[in-house]
């Protein structure tokens, strides 16, 4: 994804920036990233900067960590940042600030890595394919959402045996 700079206009720009996951390098084991990732995003000119705000989306095949499915997931995240225009260069910041990033100012603003790293960190740590996701039993694997089995009903969880011998005395 890149900003044009010199098609910046004094006041207020509406972008619209679309990538495919392969130019932003975001294949990963856990993740597979099979949409293109569209970036909107407002820079409204203020003095010397634009102060540019966005919302960046797309839709990936995630695995769920109770039963293992694969779903896709509707990644939704926000992306700020400010470009500071000076000495004919634009310098970009953002609020990580390790992903600065300067150009000329006749040049395209690369902003592929920014939006990389806005991504990754947008990933649910641990993916549910719904909030009650049942999950797998942990005795004979079936998955607890399309059907049961008689597992725990005859297992109990030997954590809980402690309580119950306590509660009878
Ligand atoms: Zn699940
Ligand atoms: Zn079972």
């Amino acid at each position: 994804m890149k900003i044009r700079i010199t098609e910046l206009k004094e006041d207020v720009n509406k972008l619209h920036l679309k990538a495919n996951p392969e130019e932003l390098d975001l294949q990963n084991e856990e993740a597979d990233f099979n949409s293109p990732i569209v970036y909107n995003l407002t820079c409204t000119k203020s003095g010397d900067k634009f102060l540019c705000q966005g919302k960046l989306s797309t839709k990936v095949n995630l695995e769920c960590a109770r039963c293992l499915v694969v779903f896709s997931y509707d990644l939704k995240t926000s992306l700020d940042f400010i470009l500071d225009v000076k000495d004919n260069q634009v310098e970009l910041s953002s609020e990580g600030g390790d992903s600065d990033i300067k150009v000329a100012c006749g040049e395209d603003l690369d902003i592929n890595h920014l939006v990389r790293e806005a991504i990754l960190l947008a990933l649910p740590l641990k993916p549910l394919c719904s909030l009650d996701c049942k999950g797998l039993c942990p005795v004979c694997g079936t998955d607890l959402n399309t059907s049961s089995c008689d597992c725990h009903k005859e297992r109990s969880d030997p954590r809980w045996d402690k309580l119950k011998d306590f509660l009878k005395n």
